[in-house]
């Protein structure tokens, strides 16, 4: 029996990227590989999940974790599932439970409903283990922070995201350099300039400033330089105040 730790289930709208107010089931999965100055989601894994029955009610029940992937599947079915985009899968970082996704995602996908996955694109082998599974790949470019980089992981994973519909997210804040948005732009162009490429203004935490909107609009026409579709999206679940 295949058992996975999950954080919380709830059903919201998608608040980053091109797919920005659309409606899903989010899965938030625990722990993560990184530890970027900015992250504003919880990564522990607790002894029971909480699951918001009644949409933006704020009242959860507690279900016992690490939870059987058919108990899991079960909670999902219990959602109408015909008004949803799809099962959005989320962390933490979710590919640190490739393995298990292997068992769930396939039952999901055997109703006919589509998965969001959202990543930092960082951990390419593990997603190609759920890759015939996903319909939509969220994928993180992570400026380098902490002296840590992660430009060779993220263009290979980029590469293997291309079958799926693939589109990257960039956090940026007042003090990126360019040197480091070059490289971000240069890696998405090298693998298909056609891809989707948000920058999405930090949404202030942990000491870290939000650009100006100077800066953000330098940074965009820059991108286009080299690539065919660069927006710029704010968080606006945090604007709407709901998850
Ligand atoms: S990858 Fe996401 S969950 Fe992990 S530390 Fe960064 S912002 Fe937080």
């Amino acid at each position: 029996m295949t058992v996975l730790p999950v954080t919380e289930i709830f059903s919201s709208i998608q608040g980053e990227g091109p797919y920005v107010g659309v409606r899903q089931i989010f899965l938030r999965l625990p722990r993560c590989n990184l530890t970027c100055p900015y992250c504003d989601t919880p990564t522990e894994s607790f002894p029971s999940l909480r699951l918001e029955r009644m949409p933006g009610s704020q009242v959860f029940d507690f279900v016992d974790n690490p939870i059987s992937v058919e108990a899991l599947f079960t909670l999902l079915q219990a959602f109408d599932l015909s008004g949803y985009h799809s099962l959005s899968v989320t962390g933490g970082e979710p590919l640190l439970w490739a393995a298990e996704l292997a068992d769930l995602l396939p039952r999901v996908k055997g109703e006919g409903f589509p998965v969001y996955l959202e990543t930092n694109g960082t951990l390419p082998e593990p997603l190609s283990r759920i890759l015939p599974w996903v319909d939509f790949i969220s994928m993180d470019i992570k400026l380098p922070f902490g002296g840590q980089t992660f430009w060779a992981k993220h263009e290979e994973f980029l590469r293997r995201s291309l079958d799926k519909e693939v589109f990257v997210k960039i956090v940026v804040h007042k003090e990126n350099i360019l040197e480091d948005l070059e490289k971000a732009r240069d890696l998405i162009a090298r693998v298909d300039p056609t891809i989707t490429t948000v920058l999405q203004p930090l949404t202030e935490k942990n000491g870290l400033i939000a650009p100006e909107p100077s800066q953000v609009l330098m940074w965009q026409a820059y991108f286009l330089d080299k690539l065919k579709d660069v927006r710029v999206i704010p968080q606006t679940h945090v604007f709407l105040g709901v998850c």
